[in-house]
């Protein structure tokens, strides 16, 4: 509960620095991180409706009200039933407000209602206020991440050590074993199983078909799932590893000694201090140098938490310095049209220690018989 509480007071705190009168959570991760409370992504609107000063109100539809942990100390619940304007609810506790910040990830419907029934509020994202607070992890949430990336390491060690037969079998095949043993490691929800072989793998985010995986080729694993983390929120993990049938050819070889390399100067370079536009940075220049930066099409990294793509961002115009408890993937990858890809990638922690990878298992190419 003090948790929730100290949160909300971070947030208050921000508020006053942006001079924001109210902070309106609605479906996404803020919510869940902020009270505890997840919001279906539903036509009824469900919403935290928090003062600068004063308590805060969940405004919530009457048939959710009973998955609502009550926590008294750090919001009031307010129900609606069908036939009732959930909109004039929290019109009502706006009253006369002149600035909302309001969750990004809010249905543009419910934004559109509250500016008709509210013409002179001027509208931020929450993101302003709440990602600043979100991206610096607690000991908890750290650890949390530390179990969901332990997990998705044991899949892809066996799959490193061949325990999982991949050839003759087709992509979607070997996703869906995949992700039947993302939960059986102790994960709630699936969020992707990218398997991708051969030529498929030039495509970043590939989705798992029905190509039958051959003898001589790659295949890039990019897994992960939300596990139950703290105060029943869940917490993501994220990971690729590629492995090879059998010996790679020399071309292929070559382009993943070249992504070995840039991962690792990404990981190194994630200091606390560092701007993160450095960390894509130290991860492109080693590709560039190799002659590949024209097959590196995205970003370093991404922020993972709550949500598996949250802030900050490892990207080029991110100025802003890696501070302890930020977590984020350093994820490089190569991809060559029509031939071959690679991406190679882990969950790092910046601590005053230096950074911290929460994947631990073998980052070389994997050769497998099987
Ligand atoms: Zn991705
Ligand atoms: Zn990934
Ligand atoms: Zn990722």
């Amino acid at each position: 509960m003090v948790v929730f509480e100290h949160r909300l007071a971070q947030a208050r705190a921000s508020m006053v620095d942006r001079k924001v009168d109210f902070l309106l959570l609605s479906v996404g991760a803020d919510l869940p991180y902020f009270c505890g409370y997840e919001a279906m992504p539903l036509e009824r609107l469900t919403m935290l409706v928090v003062p600068r000063d004063g308590d805060a109100t969940l405004v919530v539809p009457h048939l959710e009200a009973p998955r609502v942990v009550e926590r008294p100390d750090v919001f009031d619940v307010v129900t609606w039933r069908d036939g009732e304007d959930p909109i004039d609810l929290v019109a009502k506790c706006l009253s006369g407000a002149a600035t909302a910040a309001l969750g990004d990830q809010t249905w543009a419907g419910f934004a559109l209602d509250l500016l008709s029934a509210c013409p002179n509020l001027q509208l931020a994202r929450a993101s302003e206020v709440t990602a600043p607070i979100r991206m610096v992890k607690d000991a908890a949430e750290i650890e949390a991440l530390r179990h969901a990336a332990a997990a998705v390491d044991r899949i892809l060690a066996d799959v490193q050590i061949g325990a999982m037969p991949l050839i003759g079998r087709t992509e979607v095949d070997v996703a869906g074993q995949i992700a039947r043993r993302i939960i059986d490691e102790g994960h709630q929800r699936v969020n992707f199983t990218i398997v991708a072989s051969g030529p498929n793998a030039a495509s970043p985010h590939h989705e798992a078909g029905d190509r039958v995986i051959r003898q001589g080729e790659s295949v890039l694993f990019d897994i992960g799932g939300t596990m139950a983390g703290v105060d029943g929120v869940g917490y993501c993990s994220d990971i690729t590893r590629c492995v090879h049938i059998g010996p790679p050819p020399d071309g292929f070889a070559e382009l993943y000694e070249v992504l070995y390399a840039s991962q690792a100067a990404g990981v190194a370079a994630a200091t606390v201090g560092t701007p993160c536009a450095e960390v894509d940075q130290a991860a492109r220049q080693v590709i560039n140098a190799a002659g590949y930066g024209e097959f590196f099409i995205h970003r370093t990294g991404h922020g993972i938490g709550i949500e598996a793509h949250e802030h900050p961002n490892m990207v080029s115009g991110n100025e802003l310095p890696l501070a302890a408890g930020h977590t984020f993937s350093v994820e490089p990858g190569i991809y060559v049209p029509g031939m071959w890809g690679a991406r190679l990638e882990d969950i790092v922690v910046a601590t005053t220690d230096g950074p911290e990878p929460l994947n631990r298992i073998d980052h070389g190419l994997a050769v497998v018989d099987c």
